[in-house]
């Protein structure tokens, strides 16, 4: 369904078809195949239609009646006896946003000559809809809302539920509606008996709810843990408002929500749902909005009805966190280190304010665990509102057999076989081309030689064309080598057209970064565990055990003190442990480090020593060995300037946490990190202890 280019008419039948699909997965078989937020937009965009060409309408319309279509309830997957409701049971209008929500505070003040009426805010409970008949105080039956005017008999089933009380404190003769609905980890649990069993898992616990109510043996739903609270009462005489019927519902031994909330203005009922936004995680049972309500009857009559809803309530839907979409494929990417990693690429979809359309799976036993396959419906959320992550593969969504994804024997770059380290693959074959490229890229970047101006389409070019195999090529790039290259322009052109001066700005530019400091040089060797604090310590080192002597021939005399260096003298460098160590040695022993560097001395580049930061003796931070994680948000510090701060203040940053670590300023979402110096038992700070520690 993409066809938002047809004809309104087209579109329309479209809308129509698949909304009644999905009312009938939903109402009927209780095993809905969209998600609330997919099924919302479809009617929202239902709605616009209508309003738009209102000669679309028909008595049919989803838009003119409430839960399935008559058509779809000739068969339900549970015939139950029909009952026909006394007074027709309506759905809610909906709210998406605060903005609709003080419209709808708006628009009732405005059916009221002016006057804001007084609201009552109560959690939508995640259950079905139930009308309970009391007579003299005894329950006589209960009926599902169906499609609003006919319901199914459900009275057996809703005995078997203790919070519906068989007879009321008082011999009252009432309607009573309410919500039935699952505990939270009652779901979990029959989910969990049904996975056991084999059986499809309910996708949410008001399918759960339905699913365990509309059985044809009461004993089943006895076993289901069902719950239930009321919202609405009619009695005569008639509460004077929803507040007062609230509590008539409490004295008469119903169960009532008990955080709704009355007396609220428009203002009062925004903050009331800002509030529940998160706090609805911590109760029981699942809540998907707030319902707002209109207090006062008289005021309620007055607004009256449209189609299938009350003018005097609107259902506030809580933003969703998740969203599905479609895994068109898993792709396999090779990292500057050769591992391995399975992205997915998905259909585009909106989740917290961006698209997204890759996600990465991290590696084989993610993706098992997780039971994602190509071609699933997946569940996509934003960790901590920023990474993109696939939470889960719909497996109950799956209408073909999906094979299992395996990772590829061979390196989809060089088809060197791969191996497999723990969790993730790698491939071991160092001249690999996506491993260089990467690696390239790595060296080119900001924390490293940061030539700007050579962006990843034109090193992919270089390198394409064979023109840049090392870094140390970069330097030696002529005019020609760029000529004709996308968006470089042709030389033959003439030196007043884009291309150009596009080619001269940036051979200039990368001639003026001919001299670079030694921690950056060291950085774009790409050494594993060797980041911009790893390599600044070491620079540091070599600056004092080779005095710099100016010119190229400092870089040569570092390089032969960096190929003698043994894994004790570099484990002597505070801020470099064992691990960290024996990379160095190796990528220089063994590893292509010192033919990398030494090429780059061939091409021209000057390693220059960096302007000696002198570390504050007495400073706050004397003696530490510092370690910063997370994203340091209420100060804004990126992690360089933090590590700037830490250096000022006579410490000594590292990159990784070790046994020498001795302080870790953990930011927010700091990971393995902390893990690690919570198991060594080493210092952590926030970011306000660090800012303290730093003198305020
Ligand atoms: P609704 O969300 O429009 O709201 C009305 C219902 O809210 C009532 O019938 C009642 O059951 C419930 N409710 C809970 N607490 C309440 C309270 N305090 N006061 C009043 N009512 C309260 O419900 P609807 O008309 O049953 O269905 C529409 C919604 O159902 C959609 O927005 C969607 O979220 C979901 N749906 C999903 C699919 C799907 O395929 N995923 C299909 C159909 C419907």
């Amino acid at each position: 369904m993409s066809g938002k280019a047809l004809a309104p008419g087209a579109r329309y039948r479209e809308l129509v078809t698949a909304i009644n699909e999905a009312d009938r997965r939903y109402y009927v078989d209780d095993a809905p195949m969209l998600t609330d937020a997919e099924y919302d937009a479809l009617r929202v965009e239902l709605n616009a239609l209508e309003a738009a060409h209102p000669e679309l309408v028909t008595p049919e319309s989803p838009s003119q009646r409430v839960g399935p279509s008559a058509d779809d309830r000739v068969e339900p997957a549970v015939k139950l006896t029909e009952v026909r409701h006394e007074r027709p049971m309506l759905s809610l209008s909906n709210a998406f946003s605060p903005e609709e929500v003080a419209d709808f505070a708006a628009s009732a003040a405005k059916g009221l000559g002016g006057r804001e009426p007084e609201l009552v805010a109560e959690l939508k409970i995640d259950g079905l809809a139930i009308s309970l008949i009391y007579e003299r105080g005894k329950l006589v039956r209960a009926a599902t809302r169906g499609d609003g005017t006919t319901g199914e008999d459900v009275t057996a089933n809703v005995r078997t539920i203790r919070a519906i009380p068989t007879t009321l404190k008082q011999p009252a003769t009432c309607e009573v509606r309410g919500e039935i609905y699952m505990p939270k980890p009652s779901f979990a649990a029959l989910n969990a008996e049904r996975a056991a069993a084999d059986l499809p898992l309910y996708a949410n616990p008001r399918n759960s709810a339905a699913g365990s109510l509309r059985q044809k043996d009461a004993t089943v739903t006895a076993q289901r843990n069902l719950s239930f609270f009321a919202y609405q009462l009619f009695e005569e005489p008639a509460p004077a408002a929803q507040s007062a019927a609230l509590r008539r519902l409490h004295e008469l031994g119903l169960p009532t929500e008990q955080n709704a909330r009355a007396g609220l203005t428009g203002t009062s009922a925004a903050s009331f749902l800002a509030e529940w936004v998160e706090k609805r995680r911590t109760l029981e049972y699942e809540t998907d909005g707030a319902v707002l309500k209109v207090d006062a009857v008289a005021d309620q009559e007055q607004l009256g009805y449209i189609a299938r809803s009350p003018k005097w309530a609107i259902a506030y839907k809580f933003p969703p966190e998740q969203v599905t979409t479609k895994l068109l494929g898993i792709s396999v990417e090779v990292g500057r280190t050769g591992y391995l990693t399975p992205v997915a690429e998905m259909e585009p979809v909106l989740v917290a304010g961006s698209t997204v359309r890759r996600a990465t799976l991290h590696n084989i036993d993610e993706i098992r665990r997780k039971d994602v396959r190509v071609g699933d419906i997946v569940v996509l959320q934003k960790a901590g509102d920023v990474i993109p992550e696939v939470v889960r593969g719909l497996a109950e969504r799956r209408t073909a057999l999906l094979p299992e994804f395996t990772m590829p024997t061979s390196c989809p770059s060089c088809g060197t076989a791969v191996v497999r380290d723990e969790v993730r693959h790698r491939c071991p074959n160092r001249a690999c081309p996506a491993q260089n490229f990467e690696t390239l890229r790595y060296a080119v970047g900001r924390g490293a030689l940061d030539l700007e101006g050579v962006g990843e389409k034109l090193l992919a070019q270089l390198v394409e064309r064979g023109v840049v195999r090392r870094i140390g090529d970069l330097y030696r790039l002529t005019a020609e080598q760029l000529d004709g290259l996308d968006r470089m322009g042709s030389l033959s052109d003439g030196s007043r057209r884009e291309g150009p001066n596009r080619i001269s700005n940036v051979l200039g530019m990368i001639k003026e970064r001919r001299s670079r400091e030694l921690w950056r040089v060291l950085v774009a060797l790409g050494i594993r565990h060797v980041g911009e604090a790893t390599a600044t310590d070491v620079a540091t080192e070599l600056q004092r055990r080779v005095p710099p002597t100016g010119g190229a021939a400092w870089g040569r005399a570092v390089l032969a003190e960096l190929r003698s260096m043994t894994t004790e003298q570099f484990t002597a460098i505070s801020g470099v442990g064992a691990v960290v160590a024996e990379s160095i040695v190796s990528a220089f022993a063994t590893g292509l480090a010192g033919e990398s560097l030494e090429d780059l001395f061939n091409a021209g580049l000057i390693a220059v020593p960096a302007a000696v930061t002198t570390n504050v003796a007495g400073g706050p931070l004397a003696g530490e060995v510092v370690v910063v994680t997370g994203t340091l948000t209420a100060t804004g510090w990126s992690r360089r300037e933090a590590q700037d701060r830490i250096a000022a203040a006579g410490g000594t940053v590292a990159d990784g946490v070790t046994a020498k670590t001795t302080l870790l300023v953990a930011g927010e979402k700091s990971g393995s990190k902390r893990a690690a110096a919570e198991k060594l038992g080493i210092t952590i700070v926030d970011e306000a202890g660090f800012v303290a520690l730093l003198g305020g």
